[in-house]
């Protein structure tokens, strides 16, 4: 049965710019009076979704639904929402009140109607004894709450906020964010907020929506994002982590950072390579020698920010981690540490290791990632060309800055430490995801060449 509480239905909503797909299979229910934060990294089409329900730009599949009602081909002027922008778009030759009636005064408002509204929505902003003051003598705050009181006026049901407060500086934006909040818990309205800054989701949402790649990765309320990240995206992304390669041992032991710990976790099987996050918070530091160390380490940095410390312990196997304290440990002090069972959160593996399809040209190429590689002779080649799957481990491609020695180019878009090593998601120019593990440092945005050996690569017919 459907349920009618939903004030906004997203489903199955795809969008292209010409080749690029920038939304993914889209699905999302909107709660009436809930707000909730989509959040991802620039270009992950958080706008687009947002400027797909404000109904100015139409999605290629999919149906959008607003109070049960189909908005696919209804214009934006007719849906019951109303957007805020990032830059206030305020009109700076007119007062805060000619600002806030513009659009009554267009769609011929009786005045004092016009009044009423005004003052009210002014009101619900905390702005009411700045009717009369040029929107140019207002803080950047200030105007904004302005460009609120503006999108308030026609009440509408959904309120569609578009890094609203990014322009603004650090204290402004934390007073701002209270303010939204209160705001929201005032007025019966949902509000549909876009941003980058996890803290800020973090602070004001409801529920939290992650994207990547025009992808929703989780959908949930803060804590269980923070708490129960589904994938290393997420826990990257959400707060600061330590993502570790593991393996499941059986049921309640996991091994990673060289040592097997005990942890919650069932059902995973024997012997499967998982990933492991560890809060910073969650790590246990005490001066060594200590006779409940579980592991140990020298601490190679400890920065104070303002309520604990972070420091990077590099441990004896080897791994360099991240841990917060209230405490200071000094750099270079032998350190012990511990973790807790609770506080291991294990996750399957999204992948073991690149999966290309290609086609066997002959007994000794193959088509792949866009261009023709030479592999090592090939008995299952009978003549004719063979579609096949090609799986190369992500330690055996190189990445090289001379384009001239590689076989396919593509650009780094995520990277994550791994406490030994960087794991990097590159993807080609035919916008295939190639996923590169090395101990270079390379930066978000760099073009890479990517260097696959015949010797490296693993040969298997497709599946029909
Ligand atoms: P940001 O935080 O940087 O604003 P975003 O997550 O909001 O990013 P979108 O603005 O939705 O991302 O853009 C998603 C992708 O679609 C980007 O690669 C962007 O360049 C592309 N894009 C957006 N609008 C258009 C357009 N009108 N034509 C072509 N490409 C577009």
């Amino acid at each position: 049965m459907k349920d009618t509480n939903f004030i906004i239905s997203l489903n199955h909503i795809s969008k292209w710019f010409g080749e690029k797909q920038v939304l993914n299979d889209v699905n999302l229910n909107v709660k009436e009076g809930e707000f909730i934060t989509i959040l991802g990294p620039s270009g992950c089409g958080k706008t687009t979704l947002l400027r797909i329900i404000a109904g100015f730009v139409t999605p290629d599949e999919g149906v959008l639904e607003i109070d049960s009602k189909m908005m696919n081909d209804i214009p934006p002027y007719l849906r019951p929402v109303n957007t805020v922008f990032q830059r206030y778009a305020l009109f700076p030759h007119l007062n805060v009140f000619d600002n806030v009636a513009f659009g009554l005064k267009l769609k011929k408002v009786p005045q004092t109607e016009i009044e009423q509204r005004v003052r009210k929505s002014l009101k619900m902003v905390d702005m009411t004894d700045y009717e009369w003051r040029d929107v140019d003598s207002l803080s950047g705050g200030q105007q904004q709450r302005v460009a609120i009181a503006r999108a308030l006026i026609n009440s509408p049901h959904v309120l569609l906020l578009d890094e609203p407060l990014s322009a603004l500086d650090h204290k402004m934006r934390t007073d701002m964010q209270m303010e939204l909040k209160a705001i929201h818990k005032n007025l019966a309205v949902t509000f549909l907020y876009v941003t980058h800054d996890q803290e800020e989701a973090l602070t004001l949402s409801d529920r939290i929506v992650v994207m990547n790649d025009g992808v929703i990765q989780q959908i949930g309320t803060p804590i269980d994002i923070y708490n129960e990240p589904v994938n290393s995206f997420v826990a990257d992304f959400i707060g600061e982590s330590n993502i570790l390669n593991g393996t499941m041992f059986k049921d309640k032991i996991v091994n990673f950072l060289g040592h097997d710990f005990e942890c919650v976790d069932e059902g995973f099987g024997e012997n499967i390579p998982v990933d492991v996050v560890i809060r910073p918070e969650d790590i246990y530091l005490m001066q060594s020698p200590n006779k409940a160390s579980m592991f140990e380490g020298i601490v190679k940095s400890c920065i104070f920010k303002g309520i604990h410390y972070t420091m990077t312990v590099l441990t004896d196997e080897g791994y360099e981690i991240i841990i917060q304290d209230y405490n200071p440990f000094e750099v270079d002090t032998k350190v012990s540490m511990i973790i807790k069972a609770q506080d291991i959160q294990v996750m399957h593996k999204e992948r073991l290791c690149n999966e290309f399809e290609a086609t066997l040209v002959d007994e000794t190429h193959l088509k792949m990632l866009g261009t023709t590689y030479e592999c090592e002779a090939q008995s299952i080649y009978q003549g004719e060309d063979v579609k096949v799957i090609v799986e190369v481990d992500f330690d055996k491609l190189e990445l090289l800055d001379d384009f001239e020695k590689a076989e396919v180019i593509g650009d780094v878009r995520f990277i994550l430490y791994k406490g030994d090593h960087y794991h990097l998601t590159v993807m080609t120019e035919g916008r295939v995801n190639v996923y590169v593990d090395t101990n270079y440092v390379w930066d978000e945005r760099d073009l890479v060449g990517i260097k696959i050996l015949p010797k490296d690569m693993r040969i298997k017919f497709a599946a029909e």
